[in-house]
């Protein structure tokens, strides 16, 4: 009942994403007023706007014009609400759980974008930081997470090895993708060097298979310029929620712990 109820939550959530993924870029105001129509500008009615249900009722057309509807729509809104499950799930009502949804949202909105746009605004990141923050002193107060000074090091670990990699190779990666990375740190460190270290290694991975991949099926040329957002950010969620797992599984194998 409860997790039926986060994933209600999650796909509202995931709607008001859908709204940062339009407006964030084009630098519009995403409080302003109501969502239009992008082809013939109709407003969107509340009924029709409802996560997922609307757009398959619609059959993914809009009901004025007909034009197609995006399937990024009920997509992000389903991956906002799996995200919040799985932190529901692993760290049911505590304010690490709070602060993960956030993220949630701001990482699903910023992969959105950054295949969209090819870049992570500013915009979306850098308020970011200082909500994070604040969830973390809560956090640390309320006596969860390791020590106060564990996000830091993972900032520090996350953040400062995508700087170095931007630094020796600037064409490779945009500073979005460096700044992301510390944001991502913070709250990986938040949660142990379990889930740092998975992080770290995961976006690399993860990209290096995309690219592999995208080569093999001819889908990419050697020069395309490829987004790395998605994979870093694909990384650090797999470090946020099975990086303690992965890296006891790991350690365990190699008969340290
Ligand atoms: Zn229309």
């Amino acid at each position: 009942m409860e997790i039926a109820a986060v994933a209600v939550l999650g796909l509202l959530w995931g709607s008001f994403t859908n709204v940062l993924i339009a407006r964030v870029p084009a630098g519009e105001n995403w409080v302003s007023d109501g969502s239009r129509c992008p082809r013939c500008g109709a407003p969107i009615r509340w009924y029709d706007n409802v996560p997922v249900l609307s757009f398959a009722i619609l059959r993914g057309r809009c009901r004025a014009c007909r034009e197609p509807i995006s399937w990024r729509y009920p997509i992000v809104e389903v991956a906002v609400a799996s995200l919040w499950v799985l932190v529901f799930l692993q760290w049911g009502w505590s304010v690490t759980a709070l602060l993960l949804a956030y993220l949630a949202v701001v990482s699903v909105a910023l992969v959105a974008i950054d295949l969209d746009v090819r870049r992570l605004p500013f915009a979306l990141v850098l308020p970011s930081y200082g909500v994070v923050a604040v969830l973390l002193l809560v956090a640390t107060v309320m006596g969860e997470g390791a020590t106060w000074w564990m996000p830091l090091a993972g900032l520090g670990a996350l953040g400062g090895f995508y700087a170095a990699v931007w630094f020796v190779y600037p064409a490779g990666m945009g500073f979005g993708d460096v700044v992301t990375a510390g944001l991502l740190g913070l709250v990986a460190g938040h949660l142990g060097w379990g889930a740092v270290a998975v992080a770290a290694i995961a976006g690399p991975l993860i990209g290096g298979v995309f690219v592999i991949g995208g080569l093999l099926a001819g889908q990419l040329g050697r020069k395309s310029a490829v987004p790395y957002g998605p994979a870093l950010i694909a990384g650090a969620w797999l470090g946020l929620l099975a990086g303690g797992a992965i890296s006891d599984a790991y350690l365990g194998m190699l008969g340290v712990v």
